[in-house]
């Protein structure tokens, strides 16, 4: 059973999908949550009663994780209001689908900021507190397109990979300071994220996993809770795919 009672979490994208899930998830193991979003702040709001239903208490900070003086402030603002913040998890993230030779450099810029320098830049800002208590999880939300490539996701790919690049490098810099991080690459999980995919890419995904279904986001939660936890306390730089079997 894991039991993170007394932790406090930051998830970035905290408030729908996956990171919802996630942040109910740890709220659920004991732990008090400050959930980040950027603009939905209905869908936040409501998050957080979910949480506070849970005996947990839960801060929403509002931001953009690719600008650093949201990042500074919504970091600062959770610190200030629990003191510490010992998990951290970079799930915010979105993709703009296109062909490489279509694909506009904003397209690219946009989809590599707020998946890959969003990380860098929240990380960053977390570290010195983590280092501090010498005590820390940072799991990042990946993908599985950042394992394998796929077509028409050549920024996403790129800001997937190398968010797995950049976790195995805070592992090494991290370790001694009994801070660990690791990376959950999510296959296909129905979010409002894929509700756009196109009904023969769904099939044909579905298709492909073993298990027969899509994923749902408790499905990643349930290991990202697994990971900020003390019994997963020596695993460290790993990537850890959730996607049914799809792509084995
Ligand atoms: P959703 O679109 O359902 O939710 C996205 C969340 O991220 C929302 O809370 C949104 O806030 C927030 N967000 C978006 N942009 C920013 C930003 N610039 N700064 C801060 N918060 C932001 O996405 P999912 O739950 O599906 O995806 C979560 C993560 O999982 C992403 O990193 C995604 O790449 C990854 N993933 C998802 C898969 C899937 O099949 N769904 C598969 C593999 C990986 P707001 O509500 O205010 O917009």
């Amino acid at each position: 059973m894991v039991d993170l009672t007394g932790r406090v979490a930051l998830v970035t994208g905290g408030s729908r999908g996956i990171g919802r899930a996630i942040s109910l998830r740890l709220a659920r193991a004991g732990a008090d949550v400050a959930i980040n979003y950027l603009s939905n702040h209905e869908a936040a709001r409501a998050c957080q009663q979910e949480v506070e239903a849970l005996g947990r208490q839960c801060l929403l900070v509002p931001g953009d994780v690719s600008r650093p003086e949201d990042v500074k402030g919504f970091v600062q603002s959770a610190l200030a209001a629990f003191g510490h913040i010992d998990i951290l998890v970079n799930n915010a993230g979105f993709h703009r689908d296109m062909l490489l030779l279509r694909m506009s450099i904003r397209d690219w810029d946009e989809v590599i900021d707020v998946n890959l320098k969003g990380a860098f830049l929240v990380t960053k800002e977390v570290l010195r507190a983590m280092m501090r208590q010498r005590w820390g999880r940072i799991i990042n939300i990946a993908s599985l397109t950042g394992v394998t490539g796929n077509a028409g996701q050549a920024n996403y790919a790129a800001a997937k990979a190398g968010l797995i690049g950049f976790t195995k490098a805070v592992a090494r810099e991290m370790g001694t300071r009994n801070i660990t991080a690791n990376v959950v690459a999510p296959g296909l999980i129905e979010t409002e994220l894929i509700k756009d995919l196109p009904e023969h890419l769904r099939a044909e995904a579905l298709r492909r996993t073993a298990l027969g279904r899509l994923g749902r986001p408790e499905d990643v939660a349930g290991l990202v809770a697994f990971l900020a936890s003390e019994e997963a306390s020596y695993i460290t730089g790993q990537v850890i795919v959730v996607d049914g079997g799809l792509g084995m």
